[in-house]
């Protein structure tokens, strides 16, 4: 683990800011390549989204599938390994346009560096309906495998209709008596696989073309006030949980002023390379994908990054010796 004190006179070769698939990928190669790389893990989201799964079952490499928990900590093991320096600490502050770069942790501590990976994934979607976030903790919830033991032998519901939503429901059956899945369309997003697991399983139920448009409980979450989107017919369902499955945004809030962005709120990179709008800077995973957001291809994505990290202190060595 690095002292803080070691930071403020030292420039770094590169810091790597998250620790998804994306950021420990980026992390193993940058230190096989002898850049010494620091890792802000986050001091709570080490791990990234993975640490709130189950079973990874297309990870490649892993025939009988692995614990997203296991896979974080074997990458974070494999970085540590070759040499990487893992804070658990949270960025609370960048200067990306600067010669060296800046990045400030919640403890103080700035760290200066030539090159940065940005890995900060994304971040849980709310519904943005009343109740939600009163009710936050106290019945509504964004991860079954974290809460889900809470709700044994209850009449539970998820939002949402694509894998995460499958993949929650299908969890909470181990403990629910009964999952409602609500979602505002007619047919599911969710993979072939995890739909028909889902639509086959006699706990789970669906609502189809409803969306829900408050959340009502004094102390707990009690009823759910629901809206059919064809007929426009209002109701209610009594739950005592609700899971909020709805997707996530990229989290760009710490770059968003310094860092051009895509009309859909990712990092803009000059793809296939992992290049961002500024010299040095690098963004890789989920902070940079709309559309395949899977842990191997975070990981992909990782590796080129650490690779186009490399090339550009090269390219600024030379530049530097020409100077002299
Ligand atoms: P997603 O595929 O974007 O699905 C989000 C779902 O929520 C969609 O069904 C969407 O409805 C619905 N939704 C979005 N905003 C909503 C709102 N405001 N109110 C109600 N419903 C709303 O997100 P995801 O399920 O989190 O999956 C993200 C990626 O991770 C996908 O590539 C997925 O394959 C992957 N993933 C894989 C696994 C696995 O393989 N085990 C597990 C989880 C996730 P519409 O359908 O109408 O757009």
């Amino acid at each position: 683990m690095t002292e803080a004190a070691e930071s403020t006179d030292v420039v770094r070769d590169v810091v790597i800011i998250g620790s998804g698939p994306a950021g420990y990928t980026a992390a193993i190669y940058a230190a096989r390549a002898n850049l010494n790389p620091l890792v802000v893990a986050g001091s709570v989201t080490a791990g990234g989204e993975l640490m709130n799964t189950t079973d990874v079952e297309n990870f490649p490499g892993f025939p009988d599938g692995i614990l997203g928990p296991e896979l974080m900590t074997n990458l974070e093991q494999q970085a540590t390994r070759f040499g990487a320096e893992i804070l658990f600490e949270d960025v609370v502050q960048v200067d990306l346009k600067a010669e060296p770069k800046s990045v400030t942790l919640g403890n103080g501590t700035v760290y200066r560096t030539h090159s940065v990976v940005l890995s900060t994934g994304s971040a849980y979607r709310e519904l943005g309906v009343d109740g939600e976030k009163r009710l936050s903790g106290h019945g509504v919830s964004w991860c079954a495998t974290c809460d889900g033991f809470f709700f044994r032998d209850q009449n539970i519901a998820v939002v949402g209709g694509g894998d995460s939503a499958m993949e929650e429901a299908l969890f909470l059956t181990k403990f629910a008596s009964k999952v409602t899945v609500i979602h505002r369309r007619g047919e599911l997003r969710a993979s072939k696989t995890m739909a028909d697991r889902a639509l086959a399983h006699e706990k789970i139920d669906f609502v189809w073309d409803t969306e829900v448009i408050g959340l009502e409980g004094e102390d707990k979450l009690q009823t759910l006030k629901l809206r059919h989107l064809q007929t426009g017919e209002e109701s209610t369902m009594d739950v005592t949980g609700l899971f909020v499955a709805i997707g996530s945004d990229p989290r760009t809030d710490l770059v968003k002023d310094q860092l051009e962005l895509n009309p859909d709120g990712t990092v803009r990179i000059e793809y296939p390379s992992t290049r961002t709008s500024l010299p040095g800077v690098f963004a890789a995973g989920d902070v940079t994908d709309p559309t395949y957001r899977q842990a191997i291809t975070a990981a992909g994505s990782g590796c080129i990054a650490a690779q186009d990290v490399e090339h550009y202190l090269a390219d600024v060595k030379e530049l530097a010796a020409v100077a002299l």
